[in-house]
């Protein structure tokens, strides 16, 4: 058995040798991603593990399968990048990774909340100027706080624990609700009650059609004063426009945002300065003390990238092996 890895990055690269050795099975890495010019590389082997933002097109899966590969790991979550008619078509069997360590995005959506509550890049900066003073920078304790969860999947049930365990209180809305949490009593039923009653709003939910910019100027309307946004999940949930009013109008007190409605092409890319970024709402955003940009890194651990290639490789070779795999990807 041979399997081609594409888009490997020096920080994958470990997990994937050890894998290799563990399991004798030849793994070639390539760190250029799947595309019409690396298409080829991949004579010759059995399955292919691949992770990428940009689309997975009909073209290069129609030569990828005359190629002979058609099982196709993917190393995240999710497939919408993935040509679907051209899937079906050539009989693909593609697999992706639903959970390679929710506790990394939660864990970094309450580190960011903390600096929001209190007021640490404010802090920051002033002592880089040398101003040691206390005013008018007083914070909050999220002990005292309700903090509302949308989607209370794995990620959002992750960052549940960890504002349990500060004493804040959790109220949430799902579409679906969890058995268990339901028993709990922390279920609102509608989006409405959450934003009436809290003081934090996480998002954990994923991007679809009904929740497109779901947090939008009417729905700002309904928040208390002074909530804090919290959004590690998808950009497209909220609208960037209403949020800069929102923050403008004190409405919300801050945010902190892991993800954005137009980060494809922004994030993971060094434009040489803050000027150069190609993108005037993101900096607009990024130049504010009560706003904490991050670049799509809440997933970025390592136990989140060994998981990624790892259960990517496994799934990979389940595929090659029985022609199944556990978490293989209906389209
Ligand atoms: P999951 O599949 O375990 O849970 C998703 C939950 O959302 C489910 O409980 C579902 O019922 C609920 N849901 C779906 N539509 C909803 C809606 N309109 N309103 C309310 N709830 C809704 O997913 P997860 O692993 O917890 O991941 C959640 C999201 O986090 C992902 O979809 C992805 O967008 C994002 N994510 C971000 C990063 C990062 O690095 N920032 C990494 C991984 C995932």
């Amino acid at each position: 058995m041979k399997i081609i890895a594409y888009g490997i990055r020096d920080d994958e690269r470990p997990y994937l040798e050890e894998w290799s050795q563990d399991q004798g099975i030849e793994v070639k890495a390539v760190s250029e991603l799947l595309d019409e010019s690396t298409v080829d590389l991949a004579k010759g082997y059995d399955g292919a593990v691949v992770y990428q933002q940009k689309p997975y097109t009909a073209d290069v899966l129609d030569r990828l399968a005359a190629n002979g590969v058609t099982n196709l790991s993917l190393r995240n979550v999710g497939v919408d990048n993935v040509d679907a008619d051209a899937v079906k078509r050539n009989g693909f069997k593609v697999t992706n990774v639903p959970a390679y360590s929710p506790e990394a995005i939660a864990e970094f959506t309450v580190t960011q909340l903390m600096r929001l509550l209190r007021r640490t890049p404010t802090f920051d900066r002033k002592q880089a100027k040398g101003d040691l003073r206390w005013a008018p920078d007083i914070a909050d304790e999220l002990h005292t706080m309700t903090v509302g969860i949308v989607a209370t999947g794995r990620i959002g049930r992750a960052a549940m624990k960890i504002y349990q365990g500060f004493g804040a209180k959790v109220i949430a809305y799902d579409v679906f609700h969890n058995p268990e949490l339901e028993k709990q009593g922390i279920y609102v039923d509608t989006l409405d009650e959450l934003y009436a009653q809290a003081d934090v709003i996480s998002l954990h939910a994923p991007a679809t059609k009904e929740n497109h910019n779901m947090l939008n100027d009417e729905s700002f309307g309904k928040m208390k004063d002074g909530v804090w946004i919290l959004n590690p999940a998808r950009g497209a949930l909220i609208d960037t426009d209403a949020l800069i009013r929102a923050l403008d109008s004190g409405k919300v007190a801050g945010a902190a945002l892991d993800v954005y409605e137009d980060e494809v092409g922004i994030f993971n890319a060094d434009f040489g300065s803050f000027d150069a970024i190609p993108d005037e709402r993101l900096k607009n955003l990024m130049k504010r003390e009560n706003v904490l940009v991050s670049p799509h890194i809440a997933f970025y651990t390592r136990t989140a990238v060994k998981n990624m290639v790892q259960f990517a490789l496994n799934n990979n070779k389940q595929l090659i092996e029985t022609g199944k795999a556990e978490n293989e990807v209906a389209f």
